[in-house]
């Protein structure tokens, strides 16, 4: 009779490969893993349940796609370290630690228990994966409209909480109807991409943008004033009108009008960004291609 007994984990040069489900011994473990889809809780959950059979006093898991690190306790000299991966994806880098050595045995059992963290692990992943993709434009490869909601809510009930400044440029490519025209839905669809490349290439760390809808796009600049946020602004605008899209043989040009609004007292999301829309209006008016501010705002 074959052999169904256990050691099904393949492992070289401390990286784990699960090829199958296995591990009916940890089945406690397993079920506690089955009850989340969050990274983190899951890395938390199974640090704990492992401590009894491996004692450790801190772990450490990264991930690069998704530019998580997650650490508990204090680190220590000694460490049992894997790339978790399964079926080709990529699923992070977990590191136990402690100050005594780890023994042989509890490395080959920390290898069988992993069997029960990797499944439930590339399930949060693809989750993750799933959720951002709801929020990401694929075209422009810009957050959406849905996440531009979520997160300028956010961001003004903190910015309201700590007394933070927060401002807003609400960006509409000029005369893209013209690009259209000219050079084919194809050509528009080439040229939108290219601008949103050179928007978020303006852009510093801590700038978000979003693509509002159309040829229109929002970016979100926390802890920025209205005078930072036109310098910003400006350089946006400079860079669009300096920036060539090759189309074939054609160079595309585009150039965009910018209105900026910083947040009030009052203000909700309708309203900042409704000032920043109005004033991107006052500059198509006064000509396009330029910075128009929101109503009754100064500048120094
Ligand atoms: P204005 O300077 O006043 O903003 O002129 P405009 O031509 O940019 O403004 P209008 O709102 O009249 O036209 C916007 C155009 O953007 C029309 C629409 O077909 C085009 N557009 C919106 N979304 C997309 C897209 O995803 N791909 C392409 N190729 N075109 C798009
Ligand atoms: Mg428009
Ligand atoms: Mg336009």
């Amino acid at each position: 009779m074959k052999n169904k007994a256990v050691n099904l984990a393949i492992v070289s040069n401390n990286t784990f490969e699960a090829k199958k489900v296995v591990n009916l011994q940890h089945y406690d473990i397993s079920t506690a893993l089955q009850t989340t889809l969050n990274i983190s809780e899951l890395i938390h959950i199974f640090s704990t349940k492992i401590q009894e059979l491996i004692p450790h006093n801190s772990f450490v898991y990264n991930n690069e796609t998704f530019d998580l690190e997650i650490k508990k306790g204090i680190t220590a000299k000694n460490s049992l370290a894997y790339a978790l991966k399964v079926e080709d994806m990529e699923l992070g880098n977990l590191k136990i630690m402690r100050t005594r050595p780890f023994k042989n045995e509890e490395l080959t059992l920390l290898e069988s228990l992993l069997c029960s963290l990797i499944y439930p692990l590339q399930n949060a992943t693809l989750y993750k994966q799933a959720l951002s993709m709801a929020f990401t434009d694929p075209l422009t490869k810009t957050f959406n409209r849905a996440a531009l909601e979520e997160t300028l809510q956010r961001e003004i009930q903190l910015a309201h909480r700590r007394s933070n400044h927060l401002s807003v440029i609400f960006l509409d490519i000029d005369h893209f109807k013209d690009i259209n025209d000219i050079h084919g839905h194809e050509g528009g669809d080439i040229a939108l991409a290219s601008a949103a490349t050179c928007i978020k290439d303006a852009l510093r760390g801590s700038d978000v943008i979003f693509r509002y809808g159309g040829e229109e796009f929002v970016i979100l600049l926390s802890d920025t004033n209205l005078d930072g946020a036109q310098i910003i602004a400006e350089r946006i605008c400079k860079r669009i009108e300096q920036h060539t899209i090759a189309y074939g043989v054609e160079i595309l040009k585009l150039t965009a009008s910018l209105g900026i609004s910083s947040l009030r007292g009052n203000d909700t999301y309708d309203s900042l960004v409704k000032r920043a829309d109005d004033a991107m209006y006052l500059a198509k008016e006064n000509g396009r291609n330029q910075i128009g501010l929101e109503s009754s705002a100064k500048l120094i």
